[in-house]
């Protein structure tokens, strides 16, 4: 497929589809959008929160009563009346499945559904407006492999079949319609790509045509440099590069899901972030040279994240230290944000989610017992809880000279305490870790920094 037929892709997140007057919005931008076009489009809002607390069987008839009022409301007012009929016994029978879920398997179906009933009512809603829209089936588009929740996307497959896929619609239709998030395993099983995974479908599709753009369109007018709704200083970014986005998106910047940019890096494809309710806004621009970067900085944090460290002087050059605390941690299935070993190699400090943290410590208490009680050249492992990690992100730190310098005077006038550093040697971000109830200071302190470029 070449990109002479530049298709766009457009992907609207759980709030631009939350009832019918947001749908009938979204309606609006796509009819006067260009076309070809795909949509990727998330379950209205709170729909799979809702899929996810289902445990047990009261849980599931509450769900069920509160997913039909919702999904036949929107029917009742977004669709043609000639198609309603068809389309509220599709929301039945898919609700009749409705049950606790036994195993992973059931889980990925069950969190499907807001998307898969999302997909062909938006479909219907199009062609209401006289668009030639049709709904595609995510399940045979995307392809992974892996858990069921959160799978690994099979490219060479996923690639082939989007591709065949569009091709066939395109004959007919203007406008394909996807539901976001759902794939689809070799099995042919319904399988996910994690929460928040619609941002993800969209990428991987839009690599997977040539898109000219892909376009998410959320409740935000972009990426800023740190979140607007809690920081007055924060700015909006007009421009910025791939592995910059992604890097912060990564440590807590939570416009696009970190996974969107991966399918683009090799790409001609870019991304654009759009407010679904003042489209008029230009938005913020993430592409491989951005023009009009600028030098701000964007702060973002992780938080609430518990410090871990193992101490001792007999770890003073002693290989396999390093392999052996991290060994013990993948072990415990813990995923590790930020690692800190200054070179007197008398400790190591590592950085975990607090829901992770108590898998981590007792992991390591256990594979280094042998270094704690017989050799002693482990004699502490300490742990620092509340603390949370704020990230300082910008391509331009790269070589810029006297950077870390103004954060940490920035941060040493408001007086707060930095417990643990890391830099990449990428120079893209420096990673801090603060006690939890200074990140709000410490991003302040750092946007207002002189020489940050705020
Ligand atoms: N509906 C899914 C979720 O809430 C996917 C998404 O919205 O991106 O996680
Ligand atoms: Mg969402």
């Amino acid at each position: 497929m070449g990109p002479t037929l530049a298709i766009r892709v457009y992907k609207f997140g759980g709030t631009s589809v939350r009832d019918a007057i947001r749908v009938m919005g979204v309606v609006q931008l796509i009819a006067q959008a260009r076309q070809p076009l795909i949509i990727v489009t998330s379950a209205p809002a709170g729909i799979t929160d809702l899929l996810q607390g289902i445990t047990d069987h009261a849980t599931a008839q509450s769900a069920v009563t509160n997913l039909a009022d919702r999904f036949l409301a929107l029917v009742s007012e977004v669709v043609a009346p000639s198609h309603q009929r068809q389309l509220s016994a599709l929301v039945g029978r898919q609700l009749e499945k409705v049950r606790a879920p036994e195993s992973d398997a059931d889980r990925a179906k069950l969190m499907s559904l807001g998307e898969s009933l999302m997909a062909p009512i938006l479909a219907a809603s199009l062609q209401h407006r006289g668009i030639r829209a049709v709904a595609l089936d995510a399940r045979e588009l995307i392809c992974t492999d892996g858990a069921y929740l959160g799978g690994r996307v099979v490219f060479d497959v996923t690639t082939k079949r989007i591709q065949a896929a569009v091709e066939r619609a395109l004959a007919h239709h203007g406008v394909m319609v996807v539901g976001g998030f759902i794939a689809g395993n070799a099995a042919g099983e319904t399988t996910t790509l994690g929460r928040n995974g619609s941002d993800y479908t969209a990428s991987i599709v839009g690599a997977a045509v040539e898109a000219d753009e892909v376009w998410i369109w959320t409740d935000v007018d972009g990426i800023y440099t740190a979140d607007p709704r809690h920081h007055a200083a924060a700015t909006l970014i007009p421009e910025i590069s791939f592995r910059e986005s992604a890097e912060a998106a990564y440590f807590g910047a939570k416009v696009v899901h970190p996974f969107t940019m991966w399918p683009l890096l090799d790409s001609q494809t870019s991304l654009r972030i759009k407010n679904t309710l003042r489209p008029d806004q230009p938005g913020t621009l993430i592409c491989h040279e951005p023009e009009r970067r600028g030098s701000q900085l964007i702060v973002s944090t992780v938080d609430p994240v518990v410090v871990v460290t193992v101490g001792g002087y007999g770890l003073v050059g002693v290989p396999g230290v390093a392999a052996k605390v991290f060994g013990s941690i993948a072990a415990a299935g813990v995923n590790v944000l930020m690692i800190s070993q200054s070179s007197s190699e008398h400790n190591i400090s590592f950085v975990v989610h607090e829901r992770e943290s108590e898998s981590a410590v007792s992991a390591v208490n256990m594979d280094l017992a042998g270094w704690i009680s017989d050799e002693h050249r482990v004699d502490r492992i300490s742990v620092i809880k509340d603390a949370a990690i704020v990230t300082v992100v910008g391509e331009d730190m790269r070589g810029r000279v006297g950077i870390a310098g103004q954060i940490f005077s920035a941060l040493g006038e408001v007086g707060v305490n930095v417990m643990v550093i890391a830099q990449g040697s990428s120079e893209y971000s420096i990673s801090i870790v603060v006690k939890s109830a200074d990140v709000r200071l410490a991003t302040d302190a750092i946007l207002n920094a002189k020489g940050t470029g705020s």
